[in-house]
């Protein structure tokens, strides 16, 4: 018997999975279970339970699965891990049932788009190939509903904190910087090691493509003989948007929607990837202009009398609105705050100074970041979205940009990031039919 903690999509799609392989399977979830996953079960007749865990204490199961939304420290998992039960990761049991290639992307930011990105590129060149992990479907859901020659994977450090076997032909790691340090002991050099899980069971016919920076560099575990073969990319991106990568001059973005130097960074990655699979730039060149990534990232929402309103919802800490920030080409009214997660705001404090015309602080406590910015920029205190977007155009000029780029979690005034970036939509929207009148 398997036992699925969390029901979430991972959880569904595990549970689905074990079902289609002839395992018996029992669901646990701590909170309600979504309607459409319960009405599924049902039909499948696959047991579970809601709202609190209770009968799993009395099974007897083989495997369990954590959702990575379950944290080590849970009761159950603290009761498995007692009695010596294998407890694994959706991927990880994905991996067990996958006969297709796994290119694995991971890191602190880049993930979704990076995966996107790849998996449009392995799509314009012909390939069959989906996305799967948080971008949409779990991989396990996929492998469920059918097979595929090629998956791309967006994998979490949660979800590489239990794998065990999990050997991805091409693994990716774009970045290590500082987030969800709280479920790591605030000890970067854990949350690192958990990143490079994702190489631990590669062998030399596979890849490891690692994005050159301080902050990878200085965690590189020391490899085994027979370890991957490891591919080092960096780029440089000139002002008319030439990209470069290991010094070469090979793709442009000029013409795409990806701007900024971090999406540059994302574009070496994925085309690292797909060149190891044989496609030609031409191909990799022709996707990225056809690229259209997900919301909530950079995305251009509207202009209104010359102003742009630019969601970037997703900004989730510090580090992303760095790069947030560097993408802009003009000065920059600034939408950030919400829940904390110990952000040091100091590593963008030059770029705010020489580009942010002022701050407007969304969230339930500012405090933070009233006190960081008071006296460094113009810095107002708001607790609504439409106040923040109001604010933000009065104190734009012609040519600005209104960027919501948070540095915070959501869930002091929003359920998440999307709710956040399709109120700021949606207050744009307002303010452009107000201009309309
Ligand atoms: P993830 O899935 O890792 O959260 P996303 O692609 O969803 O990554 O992007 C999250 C945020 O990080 C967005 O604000 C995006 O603009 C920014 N971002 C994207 N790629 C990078 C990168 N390589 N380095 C830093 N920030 C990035």
């Amino acid at each position: 018997m398997i036992i699925i903690l969390g029901c979430g999509e991972s959880g569904f799609g595990a549970a689905l999975l074990a079902q289609a392989q002839g395992l018996k399977v029992f669901v646990s979830d701590g909170l309600k279970i979504r309607e459409s996953f319960r009405n599924e079960l049902i039909e499948r007749e696959i047991d579970f339970e809601e709202e609190g865990h209770s009968i799993i204490y009395d099974c007897h199961p083989e495997l369990v699965i954590q959702s990575p939304g379950i944290p080590d420290a849970a009761e159950p998992i603290q009761f498995f891990k007692e009695k010596k039960i294998a407890i694994i990761s959706e991927i990880e049991l994905a991996f067990r049932y996958c006969t297709g290639k796994i290119i694995a992307i991971t890191g602190s930011n880049g993930k979704t788009t990076t995966t996107n990105l790849t998996h449009h590129i392995l799509v314009t060149a012909g390939l069959d190939a989906v996305k799967v992990g948080n971008v949409g479907v779990s991989f396990c859901r996929s492998l469920a509903a059918g097979a595929h020659q090629y998956y791309v994977v967006e994998v979490s450090s949660f979800q590489l904190d239990t794998t065990d076997r999990f050997q991805p032909d091409i693994a990716v790691i774009l970045n290590i910087t500082p987030d969800h340090l709280d479920r790591y002991g605030h000890d970067m050099g854990r949350y690192a090691a958990a990143k490079f899980r994702i190489a631990k069971n590669q062998h030399k016919e596979n890849h490891l493509i690692l994005y050159r920076d301080a902050g990878i560099e200085k965690y590189v575990p020391s490899m085994q003989q027979d370890g991957p073969q490891i591919h080092w990319v960096e780029t440089t991106m000139d002002d008319s948007e030439n990209v470069s990568i290991n010094g070469e001059t090979r793709f442009q973005l000029q013409q795409a929607r990806l701007k900024g130097r971090h999406n540059a960074m994302n574009l070496a990655c994925a085309a690292a990837a797909c060149s190891l699979l044989g496609i030609t730039d031409e191909i990799i060149q022709r996707a990225v202009d056809s690229f259209v990534n997900d919301a909530h990232r950079l995305e251009l929402i509207d202009e209104i009398n010359g102003v742009q309103y630019i969601n970037d919802s997703k900004a989730t800490n510090v580090d992303s609105v760095y790069w947030a920030l560097d993408a802009m080409r003009t000065s920059i009214i600034w939408i950030a705050g919400g829940q904390d997660k110990g952000n040091d705001y100091t590593v963008i404090d030059p770029l705010v100074k020489t580009k942010v015309r002022a701050l407007i602080a969304l969230g339930k406590d500012n405090s933070k970041l009233l006190q960081h910015y008071e006296g460094i920029v113009p810095v107002f205190d708001t607790h609504a979205m439409e106040d923040a977007v109001r604010i933000g155009s009065q104190q734009a000029f012609k040519g600005d940009v209104v960027l919501l780029s948070p540095a915070c979690a959501s869930f002091d005034l929003f359920s998440n990031y999307i709710h956040r970036g399709n109120e700021f939509r949606s207050a744009v929207m307002k303010l452009k039919t107000e201009y309309a009148a």
